[in-house]
């Protein structure tokens, strides 16, 4: 097994001139599981195919623990790697599925049935080893597929959007799956694309979210969610109020509303933009109050949704259960807490981020 985790040094891909993964430096720990989550075209699976071997970077270096593996060939890597499509061969029944890679990477033939038997239970489907892929459903193909990634005692599992071919019922079950896999494997690195912050926040040990052939952010699915660091990771990652501040000394102007936020080290007069959870802002008189009308209620079963236009600026409130829904039209006041709520810096490019749609990043 050749553990020892994932790095990329300015790992940049390009084609035809056109960059689509962009000096990419991140590190994936021994044991670690990494989400790439990001919108389709973002670069994700550009960077899994290049320590796969599949794209050669016009610079840069991919390590495997302290192994340069820039220059090698995938079937040299030692990497296990599932896609979308399962990718079986249809003419081969589970176990032959299950021991192509294992041939492929040499082992002994003596040994062979055993890896595929210890495969196979791993995911559950040794009870289906003599079945061929079109007598099994979606989920347990891509099980199989999954048991063909890890007979080869990879140190290191690339998962690329492994679950969106099932249907929601499926993934979930499969999310669970891949979680006690990974705690029956715990020195496996693994890196999972995915455009599904669900799956990202569920496995990930951290998540690096990228943008436009660039890694924006990365850290833990808390930091990221209780602490980002840019709107794009804000909009992404949950659901978030990202509202247009002038920064004054120890509090910020919005709307002409006085906010007694700490300001950091933006400088007086600046322009940011104010991050905070719908469902940290509550109804009701309290600290950092802002006062609008009611444009909007909508009831998602244990939460009403408020919005409420603040000076031409929409503001979402989701709150346990109301009793007394205000009317649309009413006047109400917000509040958060200060500790809720990050400064960010604007993006230049992306002035209109609550307007803009996302591939299963933020909804509503
Ligand atoms: P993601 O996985 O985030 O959806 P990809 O890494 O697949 O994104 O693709 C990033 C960009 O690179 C996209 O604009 C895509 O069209 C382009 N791209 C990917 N593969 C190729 C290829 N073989 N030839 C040309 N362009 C490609």
């Amino acid at each position: 097994m050749t553990g020892g985790g994932i790095r990329f040094d300015r790992v940049t891909v390009a084609y035809g001139g056109n960059t689509v993964l962009d000096a990419l430096d991140l590190t994936v720990e021994p044991g670690e599981v990494m989400a790439l989550l990001g919108p389709s075209g973002s670069g994700k699976t550009t960077a899994l195919r290049a320590v796969a071997g599949f794209v050669r970077p016009v610079s840069g270096r991919v390590y495997l623990g302290d192994r340069d593996v820039t220059g090698l060939p995938p079937h040299r890597r030692g990497i296990g790697m599932v896609v979308q499509q399962y990718a079986l061969f249809p003419h081969m029944r589970v176990q032959d599925n299950v021991a192509f890679g294992l041939k492929a990477n040499k082992v002994s033939r003596p040994e062979i049935p055993g890896r595929v038997t210890e495969a196979l239970e791993l995911v559950g489907m040794a009870a289906y080893a003599g079945r061929y892929p079109r007598e099994l459903s979606g989920g347990q193909q891509q099980r199989v597929a999954i048991a063909r990634a890890l007979a080869i005692r990879p140190g290191v599992l690339l998962l690329d959007e492994p679950l969106s071919a099932l249907d929601a019922q499926l993934r979930s079950g499969m999310l669970a799956e891949l979680a006690r896999l990974h705690r029956e494997l715990p020195d496996v690195s693994i890196l999972y694309v995915t455009h599904d912050q669900v799956e990202a926040l569920t496995l990930a040990d951290r998540i690096a979210v990228m943008d436009r052939a660039r890694l924006q952010d990365c850290g833990t699915p808390q930091e990221l969610y209780r602490r980002p660091r840019t709107e794009f990771t804000a909009s992404f990652v949950g659901n978030a109020n990202l509202l247009p501040v002038t920064v004054g000394p120890g509090s910020v102007a919005f709307a002409g509303h006085d906010l007694k936020l700490p300001t950091g080290d933006a400088a007086t007069g600046s322009t940011a933009t104010l991050c905070v959870r719908p469902h940290l802002v509550g109804l009701g008189d309290g600290p950092n109050a802002l006062t609008g009308t009611v444009s909007e209620v909508q009831w998602r079963g244990s939460t009403h949704r408020l919005y409420v236009d603040v000076d031409g600026h929409r503001v979402k409130a989701d709150m346990r259960e109301l009793r007394d829904t205000p009317a649309l039209g009413e006047k109400v006041t917000l509040h958060f807490a200060s500790e809720d709520a990050v400064l960010l810096p604007v993006h230049p490019a992306r002035p209109a981020v609550e307007n803009r749609t996302l591939t299963g990043g933020a909804r509503g």
